[in-house]
């Protein structure tokens, strides 16, 4: 949407593929869907995997492809769901994303438990929406299964970046849990500065 409420397709920007794809990557993520049906935004984002995939980008920094190929470039969220029912041989769960509490019907700690079930049944498989400009229209957000409950930092202020939204999301649903368990050491919190 647009600051008016209108249902827009927004501009897509370099910083949020680069930072989503590397977000993708990190957390071995099968994929990330960039969902524009503007031609000229998906001419503008094969262009510029091109040059990381076939370029120069690639010579002088070849890890960064291993993150921008996860990304896809699909019209609508129906073309994404039918390239996941084609690879995963099911419909996923559509969860929808928000900084408003109005709609939410799953808490991360839910989201996370359920994705954990779901980690042992292939065929159960999950997409996480999120948007751009001033948020997913109402009526995506209506269609999806889920609305995961908002992020929500130390103030009353809560505009983050989608980049910044999906990597906290993303690290909350699927993060490794820190503590002694995972070798991770603990914080001697005595040390002196
Ligand atoms: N122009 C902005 C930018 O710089 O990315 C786009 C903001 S866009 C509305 C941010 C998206 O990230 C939202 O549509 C939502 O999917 C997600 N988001 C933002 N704040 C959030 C929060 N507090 N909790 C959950 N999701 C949030």
């Amino acid at each position: 949407m647009n600051r008016h409420h209108e249902v827009i397709a927004s501009a897509i920007t370099n910083l949020d593929l680069h930072d989503l794809a590397r977000l993708t990557r990190t957390y071995d993520l099968p994929g990330c869907f960039i969902i524009t049906p503007l031609r000229d935004q998906q001419e503008m984002t094969r262009q510029l995997l091109s040059h990381w995939r076939d370029g120069i980008g690639r010579e002088l920094h070849p890890q960064r492809w291993q993150a921008l190929e996860r990304l896809r470039i699909v019209d609508d969220i129906e073309a994404a769901r039918a390239e996941i029912v084609a690879e995963a041989g099911a419909s996923p769960q559509l969860w929808a994303t928000s900084a408003s509490s109005a709609s939410s019907t799953l808490s991360h700690r839910q989201a996370r438990q359920l994705l954990r079930f779901s980690a042992s049944r292939p065929a159960t498989v999950h997409l996480l929406l999120l948007g751009t400009a001033w948020g997913l229209s109402s009526s995506v957000v209506e269609a999806c299964d889920a609305v995961l409950e908002p992020i929500c930092g130390a103030s009353a202020y809560n505009h983050l970046s989608v980049r910044c939204a999906a990597a906290i999301l993303v690290d909350r649903l699927v993060g490794r849990e820190a503590g002694p368990r995972n070798g991770h050491e603990e914080m001697n919190t005595n040390s002196r500065p």
